[in-house]
């Protein structure tokens, strides 16, 4: 499978701000923060997008939520609120062929992400 820039986080071949990591899941800090806190959460074990989740047998999609929640509790955002987003396909504006989810907060947040 083609190689992104997250397989090569993943491997520690490129450097990240990493939050948290466990055996499901590595989150570190967005390159281009678009909320004062920005964290994408991707699962060990690959899949290249939101769309694959139907086929998705070897990942655990429970663990891999849970852990997404724990982070952004980690993050402390659990009181003040949070959003979590899932990009597919180029409407979305996916950039990374390896499904990520953002966890976006530490301010008010409009209905769209712009
Ligand atoms: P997408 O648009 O595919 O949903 O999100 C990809 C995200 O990855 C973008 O928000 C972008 O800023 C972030 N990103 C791209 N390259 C890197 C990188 O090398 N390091 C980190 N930490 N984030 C990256």
């Amino acid at each position: 499978m083609n190689q992104t820039i997250f397989d090569k986080i993943l491997r520690g071949e490129i450097p990240s701000d990493k939050v948290y990591e466990d055996e499901w899941v590595y989150a570190f800090r967005d390159i281009a923060p678009r909320a004062p806190v920005h964290v994408l959460v991707i699962p060990k074990k690959k899949l290249k997008s939101f769309a694959e989740l139907g086929s998705a047998d070897s990942l655990d999609l429970g663990e891999y939520f849970k852990a997404i929640a724990h982070v952004a509790s980690i993050l402390g955002l659990e009181n003040d609120g949070y959003r979590v987003i899932f990009n597919h396909g180029e409407n979305a504006g996916q950039t990374v062929d390896y499904l990520h989810g953002h966890i976006l907060g530490g301010r008010p947040l409009g209905f769209l992400a712009h």
